[in-house]
């Protein structure tokens, strides 16, 4: 489980267990379920219509072998049901907020009936940006809830009534493989739905769909030409769990993300040209734009310029080597910022390596 959040978690559950720091406590909780939700508004923004519904993991064993669009539905009708239907006894969001028809869904459950092929044609049936706003009006809908709540409510616990009243809503599959989520969810008390539906339900979907994500970025840039448009290379890149690559439709490279078409300046740029990439243009040295306009990352302009005198096979034998040989996250903590010293470094490196 990723350490912030496994961390996180066991701060809050240590905290909501005394009066003195309970309210603290909801807040922590708060604050990770919208470092959670951060990670899926990321996904939303940048990934391509077909990561929601692809299954990477199709038969695996886990929360992976579902998909993307499935895990969002699946979290957070299951939020709405408890935070609604069972513990405020109200109406629950996806119908006091006509969400079904704008998401899409054929169903109103918590989908734990759906099984293989079914998950994903089922995605396939979603608007996500849509399912997107219902996620998030689930969570802050909850929120309040949380909120609302007092020490002394921790402990409430829930009746044959209230067990009924999830049932009669239908938004629980009569089906074996959901069914018991009534029994599981009515046996608990407040603190108990505190510790799985609003935490740490979210924490194992949302881990399981950021391992969907990273496989399809490597899928992605399987066969894919592994030199970015500006010299970089994506195979080297720390940012490669979250990017495909911007060959690929997998594209969430800072300067992509700032355009509404996912596509960076240097790319479009190039494709205008009809050239491969930045290193093939007369302009290069003297260029500023997309990811050539901040003099501190001019390490990338080093590499396309490196990439021109040796081709895009050394390089990648190069930032192999320097791979091996240093720590580093970014390439300019190795090339540093000035144009003529990265290039240097690189050549240098050339002779080292062999
Ligand atoms: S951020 Fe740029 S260099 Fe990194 S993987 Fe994406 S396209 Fe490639
Ligand atoms: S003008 Fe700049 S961004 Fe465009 S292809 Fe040339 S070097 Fe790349």
């Amino acid at each position: 489980m990723n350490k912030d959040w496994s961390d996180k978690n066991k701060r809050m559950q240590s905290l909501i267990g005394r009066e003195t720091t309970f309210a603290e406590g909801i807040e922590v909780l708060i604050d990770l379920r919208n470092d959670l939700f951060s990670q899926i508004s990321y996904i939303v923004n940048a990934f391509p219509g077909e990561a929601f519904y692809r299954m990477p993991f199709a038969g695996a064993n886990g929360y992976h072998s579902k998909t993307i669009a499935y895990s969002m539905w699946h979290i957070f009708r299951i939020e709405d049901i408890v935070a609604h239907t069972l513990i405020g006894g109200d109406e629950q969001v996806l119908f006091s907020g006509g969400w079904q028809k704008k998401i899409g869904s054929p169903i109103v459950t918590t989908g734990n009936e759906l099984k293989g092929e079914e998950i994903a044609e089922f995605s396939k049936k979603l608007n996500i940006n849509a399912l997107f706003e219902y996620c998030k009006a689930v969570m802050e809908s909850t929120d309040v809830l949380l909120r609302g709540l007092a020490y002394a409510d921790l402990k409430q616990s829930f009746s044959e009534e209230d067990k009924n009243r999830v049932k009669d809503s239908h938004c629980v599959s009569s089906d074996e493989d959901a069914i018991w989520l009534v029994d599981y969810w009515c046996d608990k008390d407040i603190r108990g739905l505190i510790k799985m539906p609003f935490s740490r339900h979210w924490i194992m979907h949302v881990e399981a769909m950021c391992r969907i994500k990273d496989r399809l970025c490597r899928e992605a840039r399987k066969g894919a030409n592994p030199i970015a448009r500006c010299g970089l290379s994506c195979n080297h890149c720390f940012l490669k769990d979250w990017c495909g690559g911007c060959r690929t439709a997998y594209n969430t490279c800072s300067d992509a993300m700032n355009h509404p078409e996912k596509v960076c300046t240097n790319t479009s740029c190039c494709i205008e040209k009809n050239i491969d990439g930045c290193y093939e243009c007369d302009g290069l040295v003297t260029c500023r734009n997309g990811f050539y306009e901040y003099d501190d990352i001019n390490a990338i302009k080093a590499m396309a310029l490196f990439i021109r005198k040796y081709g895009k096979k050394e390089l990648l034998k190069i930032m192999d080597y320097l791979r091996k040989e240093y720590k580093f996250e970014k390439i300019q903590d190795v090339l540093g910022n000035d144009l003529e010293e990265g290039l240097k470094i690189l050549e240098k490196s050339m002779k080292r390596e062999l």
